[in-house]
């Protein structure tokens, strides 16, 4: 750290030689000023550590040069010790204070006094001045940190598209059901197990989110979500995000009669989740419409005909009325 530099100031020179003799050191920088003037001027050169500061001076007496001083940002926070040979009345060491003098040393000066106030300021000075090295670091740090987590918080939604969850509902998303649909149809058509398809769609939500917003839509969609999840119970059986407020269910080794009873479970759960929704056509509460469909994997037929009949059947259920599964 850089040696501490001292500002001095007295209109009489033989009193600043007094000073200087006094405050010499080779740890010390000693600046010399013979008017308040020439003090604030060698404050734009120097950080000082103290000032000590003459009170009687022609022009401008040390008060008004540290009213000066603490009006100003750069030098408002230097400690100033008064050197004053004039009386020590209370209400001129208070005049002092009140133009933000820390201390006040009067003359004759006795050196000891002197040696040890400055000594005092000047480790002050000291551990401010670490405090602020160390709060600079500090502040780099938490830059530093909040770059991180920017870059986690990326790396992070990159992990998360490139897996198979979907992020909202925490359920397998699109791709994963594809996938899967996929891997069990050959399962299914080599074992020449029927698979069922189970396609569920929210009654009116987009009335639900007109109503309530999307915040309390997305809420809606995590608690319909675990609501389906929990209606299935085979290891094998998975229900995925199919779409915006879609979701499908993969029943490999179900058939037809499986299907309906899973769908009837679904059906109930939603009820008794029991979530308002004061703008449905349907109920007084969220409700789902279901599409049921159920085949034997063949090679003449694909996964694709599977999911069109999961929909059809949903479409029919929906213009029946909703809150009801129908079979394909
Ligand atoms: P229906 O009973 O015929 O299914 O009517 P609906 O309003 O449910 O169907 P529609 O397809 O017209 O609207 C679906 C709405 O679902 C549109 C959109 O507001 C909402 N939605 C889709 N994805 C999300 C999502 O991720 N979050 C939220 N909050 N809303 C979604
Ligand atoms: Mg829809
Ligand atoms: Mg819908």
């Amino acid at each position: 750290m850089k040696k501490p530099s001292i500002l001095i100031v007295d209109d009489r020179p033989e009193n600043l030689l007094t000073l200087e003799q006094v405050l010499e050191s080779p740890d010390l920088d000693v600046v010399r000023a013979e008017s308040g003037h020439e003090a604030l001027e060698k404050t734009l050169d120097y950080e000082f550590a103290l000032i000590l500061l003459d009170v009687q001076m022609p022009v401008m007496d040390g008060y008004e040069t540290a009213t000066l001083l603490r009006g100003n940002k750069r030098t408002k926070n230097i400690p100033i010790i008064f050197v004053t040979a004039a009386n020590k009345e209370e209400a001129h060491v208070f005049r002092g204070y009140g133009s933000g003098a820390v201390d006040y040393l009067f003359k004759p000066l006795a050196a000891d006094v002197l040696t040890s106030k400055v000594k005092i300021f000047l480790e002050l000075h000291n551990q401010r001045q670490l405090l602020e090295v160390k709060t600079r670091e500090l502040d780099a740090k938490v830059a530093e940190l909040e770059a991180l987590k920017y870059e986690l918080e990326e790396s992070n939604e990159k992990l998360r598209q490139l897996s198979s969850l979907d992020g909202l509902t925490d359920l397998p998303n699109r791709r994963f059901f594809d996938e899967t649909l996929v891997r069990e149809w050959q399962r299914g058509r080599r074992k020449q197990t029927p698979l069922t398809l189970i396609i569920a769609d929210i009654d009116h939500f987009k009335a639900y989110n007109d109503a309530y917003g999307h915040v309390i839509g997305d809420d809606c969609l995590k608690k319909v979500a675990r609501g389906l999840d929990k209606s299935i119970l085979r290891d094998v059986d998975i229900i995925a995000r199919y779409g915006g407020e879609e979701f499908a269910a993969i029943l490999p080794e179900t058939d037809q009669d499986g299907g309906i009873l899973i769908a009837e479970r679904m059906l109930s759960t939603i009820r008794k989740l029991n979530i308002t929704h004061e703008h449905s056509k349907t109920a007084d509460h969220v409700t789902v419409s279901l599409g049921v469909a159920t085949t034997i994997p063949s090679d003449s037929a694909n996964a694709t005909r599977l999911i069109q009949a999961a929909d059809r059947a949903l479409y029919t259920a929906k213009a029946s009325g909703r809150n009801a599964f129908k079979v394909d």
